[in-house]
């Protein structure tokens, strides 16, 4: 059997980039496995990082933290993006490290705690400026709230999160900076002093080390992209590398005639005869449906756009009317290609007016990751 499709992982590349980022900063390493790793593969890539020097593992979900577990890592792991009602008694007996955002989710951890009759260990997160996560409002309730209970917890650490550590040059970054200084020191002031002071996402890693404190929280980077190509320049300037590539079979190949209308709507007409190939992959597999012909797919050597709109199982090519290429053959989406001239996931990124986080995120489970090295 062979797969109609599948996405090569290339572990080693994404240990080389862990060591590539160690190598740039005195702070530990948290690797950042959400979202299955952001689509290559949770348990994998959890392993390769640690493998590589992160001694951290940052998830989103309980849930995520929880597989990990029962794939028998043991690494410290952060869920930090738990909602009331999570099963925090689970998660104390997994030895997972909680997120704190509120004065209600303390009590409800504590409650869990005292049930268990096992310290929870926290990491409380403030909000400097994104006005996403994070205490804001309740600060105040909450540090005295939390300094009565302190003999109950382990407060592990204190972070936050950056809203535009993409944008070097914006001052907002450093203004966030100097709003978390002012949590720290209240919390300071009620006696409390956390180890672990993490700010850094990728982008705060490869350009603002002063953020760096004792943990960076790495991710995309780690998966060989950039946060931002536009603000900060592609994965290559930073010598990372992508460790995935996307491959496909072509179902069917065939000539049409000059002046054809392909795919649903008609949007795309033929400016001369070519051949056309049909990619085994559509939108129900990630493959974003608005994706214009500036991305494409790589064959033999030879670039082929994208012709009209992407269906949900499959997407057509204009493969020209040279090509060799036959029913049957793999064609490269994105990723690594023999001579390098493959389309990239930023190229697939903008020819989809998204960003490389959301390409490689969203490549769907019924696609199956083949993991190399
Ligand atoms: C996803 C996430 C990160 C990683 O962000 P990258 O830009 O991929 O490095 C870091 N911290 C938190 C809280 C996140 O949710």
């Amino acid at each position: 059997m062979t797969y109609r499709a599948y996405v090569e992982i290339d572990l080693k590349v994404i240990a080389a980039n862990v060591a590539t980022i160690a190598k740039s900063t005195n702070a530990q390493i948290l690797a950042v496995v959400k979202a299955d790793a952001y689509g290559h593969g949770l348990v994998q890539v959890a392993q390769t990082a640690t493998s590589a020097g992160a001694t951290w593992l940052g998830v989103a979900l309980l849930e995520e933290a929880i597989e990990l577990r029962k794939a028998g890592i043991s690494q410290r792991t952060i869920a930090w993006l738990t909602p009331p009602g999570e099963d925090f008694i689970s998660a104390l007996k997994h030895d997972i490290d909680l997120s704190v955002s509120s004065i209600s989710l303390l009590r409800e951890i504590l409650s869990a705690s005292r049930t268990l009759g096992k310290k929870a260990r926290i990491h409380i997160e403030v909000d400097t400026g994104m006005r996403r996560g994070g205490l804001l409002d309740e600060w105040s309730d909450f540090v005295s709230e939390i300094a009565k209970v302190q003999d109950e917890i382990q407060i592990v650490g204190l972070w936050t999160h950056f809203a535009r550590a993409d944008e070097p040059d914006s001052s907002v970054t450093q203004e966030q900076i100097d709003e978390f200084e002012k949590y720290r020191a209240d919390l300071n002031s009620a006696g409390i002093s956390p180890e672990y002071i993490h700010l850094s996402n990728s982008a705060a890693t490869l350009t603002r080390s002063s953020a760096h404190r004792s943990m960076v929280r790495l991710g995309i980077a780690m998966y060989g992209l950039s946060p931002d190509v536009t603000t900060l320049g592609d994965a290559a300037k930073y010598a990372l590398k992508p460790a995935m590539t996307l491959k496909g079979k072509l179902s069917l190949v065939k000539r049409a005639s000059k002046g054809s209308a392909v795919g649903y709507g008609g949007t795309s007409i033929l400016t001369e005869e070519t051949k056309i190939g049909i990619v085994v992959l559509g939108y129900s597999d990630g493959i974003p449906r608005n994706t214009t012909s500036s991305a494409g797919v790589w064959i033999n050597g030879e670039r082929a756009p994208i012709v009209g709109r992407v269906s949900m199982d499959q997407f057509v090519v204009n493969l020209g009317a040279e090509s060799t290429a036959t029913a049957g053959d793999y064609v490269t989406v994105f990723g690594t290609t023999p001579d390098g001239n493959g389309y990239s996931i930023d190229e697939w990124a903008a020819a989809a007016a998204t960003i490389n986080y959301e390409i490689v995120t969203r490549i769907a489970s019924r696609v199956p990751r083949i993991y190399l090295n």
